[in-house]
């Protein structure tokens, strides 16, 4: 390893370590040698303890022959500076990874015996911001071929040329006390993401490692799940879930023969379940992870199940059991009403809502698909869904009920946590939570409880629980909901270190974005125009999303001379798949694409010069933040958190603005801040510019958010 004391032959470059040396080559001359001799050599080629270095006057040859010995060290220095010179030049010329290896090599040679021989030079790199530079970035570029599936082949043929600094941090800092949490969920990124619970739960839960958690995440084993990209993938165990079973229109009480698997993807340990023998029931199966072949209400009661009964099977006692949406939400019901009684007793359960948009219906005769009835639940403090009320039969609502058995509940932003509690958002629900008698409890409540005195409400010496510990649970949940703010992973998102791209970028280093642009312009066939802003828009294409308003900046992009692209699927697409193959096909300036593709969509952020979220509503909202990364500018309808992180230029000061915002749902009010958007680009370039710049150094990690995870979790963890 290269260390901080190493020579300093080469000035301030041999002395940084690795990634600084790289960051200083990728932005200046050469370093010219500054060759010393006599005494400096010794300190300076052979690091010395201090007692060495004391000591060496001692040691020196007698006069007589000084003159020769500092003539033969003026030659042995040359000759090593002009080896490491070539080094560095090797370095210039080979990728990031290469780059550590050789400035590594370079500093621990130095450090060695000198001897060496002369090399040859190379010219200095091209100063940044100049055509030279853009040529050197250009090299090793794979340019598509338009109209291809070009993001599916290496963006580049060789290395990036030179290192363009920026890059993550992805230290944490470590927390005094590491917890035990396990999450439950339908998706992780990046193998099993549809949208943004994926990258949530994989970005909080790999940042919670990193500050010296113990992590696991309980996940299906869906059978389009790519196995070639777990690592390590391995059986743990078969287990007997309790399971309810659809019989001749009746629910019949068995159990199913579960496989449990270990395995590591995208750096996270997690827990794989599915039935033993696939063949006997389809839970899971199919090509999709959501819209397979199989029951979803059934397969993500019983994965419930499944997975608490794996943790009281392997003895396991996590302080936080972790549930994320509807699919989950059971757990919460089963823990506190089964399973702590069963000898699993300290964790405590947090529930974070990504979007109530879907918050799982039930019979209560489907709910016996966990193993245990539903009728117990069907009240209206437990999990009863109030608007069927006299219908028959009455249905259950399992996101209602996780927020009742959770000991706190969050939402993916604080604005959205706001809407939910005010009722925007929450619909029904927040009838139930806003109930007068509901409230004046809760009153009584922040006055009077602590987390001990709430503590003994659910130790294990008291598993039989009442209906007034159940209320008692739920008022705290109205006391807990709280708003904590997506991160994005910024290693997987990452302009400076991205290998899908084309060509790297930064905040310092930001010419390859444009080259980024051209690329995909080519490989779209598009008007290859840097003067063109590139509005893009990745998503889910459902209602929630403002279709309606998509399509109106489709438009507005085509009466104002900017390119407009689409990457989105979902139940909304058929309207956008008819004017992609018809109106807009091998259009210019628009491309509709209808799929969905991970590596087509980092490649459009890094084209992207604007990058457009016209939600009707938005819990938290990645896009933009990616979009910001990738040094987009975002334009956003002000709602939840895309309220919550994007500030428009005109009401804010520079530095701290950094997009534009508009508040009503109808195409005026989008056309608004587009519009603005759009002039900016256009007449002020420079300033644009410096938007872009901050964009890409805005902190958008885990970090911040993860720490409120922990602190939260620690206000409700047992011992
Ligand atoms: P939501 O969770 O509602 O879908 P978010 O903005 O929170 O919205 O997260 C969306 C995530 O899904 C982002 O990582 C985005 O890049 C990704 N994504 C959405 N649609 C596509 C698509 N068609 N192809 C690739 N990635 C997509």
């Amino acid at each position: 390893m290269a260390s901080l004391g190493a020579p300093q032959l080469l000035g301030a470059a041999a002395r940084c370590p690795a990634s600084n040396l790289r960051k200083q080559l990728a932005c200046r001359p050469a370093p010219r040698a500054q060759i010393t001799v006599g005494h400096r050599r010794a300190s300076l080629l052979v690091p010395r303890t201090a007692s060495e270095q004391q000591t060496a006057p001692a040691t020196s040859s007698p006069s007589s022959s000084v003159e020769e010995d500092l003539m033969q060290q003026l030659a042995e220095l040359q000759a090593e500076n002009d080896r490491l010179k070539a080094e560095l030049a090797s370095i210039r010329t080979s990728g990031p990874a290469a780059a550590a290896a050789a400035a590594a090599s370079a500093i621990a040679g130095a450090a060695a015996a000198v001897v060496g021989s002369a090399a040859k030079v190379l010219e200095p790199p091209a100063t940044a911001g100049t055509e030279a530079f853009m040529r050197q970035l250009e090299q090793g570029v794979a340019w598509p071929s338009p109209g291809t599936k070009f993001w599916e082949a290496p963006a580049r043929s060789s290395p990036m040329p030179v290192d363009v600094g920026g890059g993550s941090s992805s230290v944490q800092p470590r927390d005094s006390r590491s917890l035990d949490v396990v999450h439950f969920t339908a998706e992780l990124a990046p193998i099993a993401k549809v949208g943004g619970l994926g990258d949530v739960v994989h970005g909080l839960a790999r940042t919670c490692l990193a500050r010296g958690h113990n992590v696991t995440v309980i996940m299906p084993f869906y059978e389009c799940l790519p196995q070639d990209q777990i690592e390590g993938l391995g059986f743990d165990m078969d287990i007997e879930v309790p399971k309810g079973k659809s019989w001749d229109g009746e629910i019949q009480l068995t159990t199913l023969k579960t496989a449990v698997y270990r395995g590591v993807i995208g750096g996270v340990p997690v827990i794989l379940v599915r039935p033993a023998d696939w063949d006997a029931c389809n839970l899971f199966r199919g090509g999709r992870i959501y819209g397979g072949s199989y029951n979803e209400l059934e397969s993500y009661l019983y994965f419930c199940r499944a997975g608490l009964e794996y943790l009281r099977c392997s003895g396991q006692q996590p302080h936080i059991l972790h549930l994320h949406e509807w699919q989950t939400c059971a757990a919460a019901l089963l823990y506190w009403e089964v399973y702590s009684a069963l000898g699993l007793y300290r964790p405590r359960v947090v529930l974070t809502i990504h979007n109530l948009d879907n918050t799982g219906e039930c019979r209560q005769d489907e709910f016996a698909f966990t193993g245990i009835d539903g009728e117990q639940f069907a009240t209206i403090e437990r999990a009863l869904d109030e608007r069927t009320i006299g219908h028959n039969p009455e249905r259950l609502n399992l996101m209602k009920g996780g927020m009742v058995y959770s000991n706190a509940v969050t939402t993916v932003s604080p604005t959205y946590a706001k809407e939910v509690l005010s009722g925007m958002q929450a619909g029904w629900l927040r009838s139930t939570l806003m109930r007068p008698e509901v409230n004046s409890k809760v009153r009584g409540i922040l006055n009077g409880i602590d987390v001990e005195e709430w503590g003994q409400h659910t130790s294990p010496t008291t598993p039989a629980r009442t209906a007034l510990s159940h209320r008692w649970l739920f008022l705290t949940v109205y006391m807990q909901v709280r708003g904590i703010l997506n991160g994005i992973d910024v290693e997987e998102w990452d302009p400076a270190r991205d290998e899908l791209l084309p060509a790297n970028f930064s905040a310092q280093f930001p010419d390859g974005k444009a080259l980024c642009k051209k690329y995909l312009q080519r490989g779209l066939g598009l008007d290859e125009s840097p003067d063109k802003p590139v509005v893009a828009v990745i998503t889910r294409l459902v209602p929630q999303k403002g279709i309606h308003l998509i399509k109106a900046a489709l438009f507005r992009c085509l009466d104002k001379g900017a390119q407009f692209v689409l990457l989105g699927s979902g139940h909304c697409d058929g309207e956008f798949k008819a004017m992609a193959e018809q109106q807009f096909k091998d259009h210019k300036d628009i491309r509709l694409l209808v799929m969905y593709s991970e590596s087509l969509a980092h490649q459009i952020y890094a084209a992207a010069d604007i990058i457009l979220v016209p939600s009707m509503f938005e819990p938290c909202g990645l896009t933009q933040m990616i979009g910001m990364r990738y040094g987009a500018v975002p334009v956003v309808r002000k709602t939840g958190g895309l309220a919550d992180t994007v500030r428009d230029v005109d009401s804010h000061a520079p530095g701290e603005a950094n997009g534009y915002t508009f508040d009503g749902t109808d195409e005026g009010s989008l056309h608004g801040a587009l519009d603005r958007a759009l002039t900016h680009f256009k007449e002020q370039r420079a300033s644009w510019t410096e938007l872009s710049a901050t964009n890409m150094n805005t902190e958008l990690s885990w970090s911040r958010s993860s720490a409120d995870y922990v602190a939260l979790y620690n206000s409700i963890a047992m011992p």
